[in-house]
């Protein structure tokens, strides 16, 4: 192989630059020549591919959102768009591609790849965390601690005001960012899609808190299918148990930003192994991180298996918040 793409795909996150940057120094230490596809398969679509070189890729550790662009790609999903991609990736002679996104992006990548015969390797990049196969996700980290200083700032007002808050932070369908951003915050109470709770039972641990010493809170409130759905709970709330409220919704804020240490890191190791799998014939694996460790997961789990939420997480939560 001596030819490699890189793009990134579906939402952006923090760190997807740092991952940019690891994989185009790892590729160039090997020998390999990269090239930087724009705007994921929409660009590889429209043969928008690009040389990249060490040069390319200096003082972008430290910036948020992918100076490759992403997109979502509807034409990609038929055979005759990815037909035109499969077209440029043999008229610029690219053996291997990094795909740097979600299950989605993996998954559309397998199809090229079954097609073609080209070469892949998934590297999990998005705010959710909901990739199994690795501890954390590329922009998780950082998304995390934006809704933690939103949390913290919130908690400044609803302490002065004496008031009851929802915060509600993304997760696209899970509670990974609610979850570690409600415990690290200290949030009173944690609206998440793995664990039920009906707005009866809210209320009830709303009462109880506030019977005792508690004179504000903050309910920590994943985003569902309807982003806003914190203002229907808040709504429902006052009408059961008459509590005013105040509902904040974190939105895109939480994608954008200087990626955290931790972000970049991780970026790092797995722009490396990236390179380093395709170089040793790999092919069809993602490489995430778990316990530490490189670990690669054949690409159709990323799609088929769900990741599961902490427990123990959960549970401490509850201990240190009641
Ligand atoms: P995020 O977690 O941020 O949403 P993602 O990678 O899961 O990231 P998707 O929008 O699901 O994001 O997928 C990105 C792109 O991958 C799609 O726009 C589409 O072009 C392509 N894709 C997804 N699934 C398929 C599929 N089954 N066949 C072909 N292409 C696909």
């Amino acid at each position: 192989m001596e030819r490699i793409g890189i793009l990134t795909s579906g939402g952006d996150a923090p760190g997807m630059n740092a991952c940019i940057r690891a994989a185009v120094r790892a590729a160039s230490a090997q020998g390999l020549e990269i090239f930087g596809i724009r705007r994921g398969y929409a660009g590889l679509i429209r043969g928008e591919i690009e040389p990249l070189d060490r040069r390319s890729v200096t003082n972008i550790i430290h910036q948020g959102g992918t100076i490759l662009g992403t997109a979502r790609s509807p034409e990609f999903m038929t055979s005759e768009g990815r037909a035109t991609a499969i077209e440029n990736l043999r008229k610029a002679g690219i053996e291997g591609l990094i795909l740097i996104g979600g299950d989605g992006t993996f998954h559309g990548g397998t199809v090229l790849s079954q097609e073609c015969g080209v070469s892949i390797i998934g590297v999990p990049g998005t705010i959710d965390n909901d990739v199994y196969g690795t501890d954390y996700t590329i922009g998780f980290d950082t998304a995390v601690n934006c809704a933690l200083e939103a949390i913290d700032r919130i908690r400044d007002t609803a302490l002065s005001h004496e008031r009851l808050f929802f915060v509600e932070v993304m997760g696209r369908r899970t509670g990974f960012i609610a979850l570690e951003s409600g415990v690290a915050g200290g949030a009173e109470e944690l609206l998440i899609p793995e664990v039920s709770m009906s707005v009866d039972e809210l209320c009830s641990h709303l009462e109880r808190s506030f019977k005792g010493e508690k004179k504000s809170a903050i309910v920590v409130v994943a985003e569902t299918e309807q982003p806003g759905d914190s203002f229907r709970i808040a709504q429902e709330v006052r009408d059961k148990v008459g509590f005013d409220s105040r509902v904040c919704i974190l939105g895109h804020i939480q994608r954008g930003g200087s990626p955290t240490a931790r972000d970049r890191v991780l970026a790092g190791k797995l722009g490396i192994a990236a390179v380093q799998a395709l170089a040793a014939g790999k092919s069809g694996y993602m490489v995430g991180e778990i316990n530490w460790r490189v670990a690669y997961t054949p690409l159709q789990y990323t799609w088929e298996k769900g990741k599961e939420l902490n427990v123990e997480l959960v549970e401490m939560r509850k201990l240190l918040c009641e």
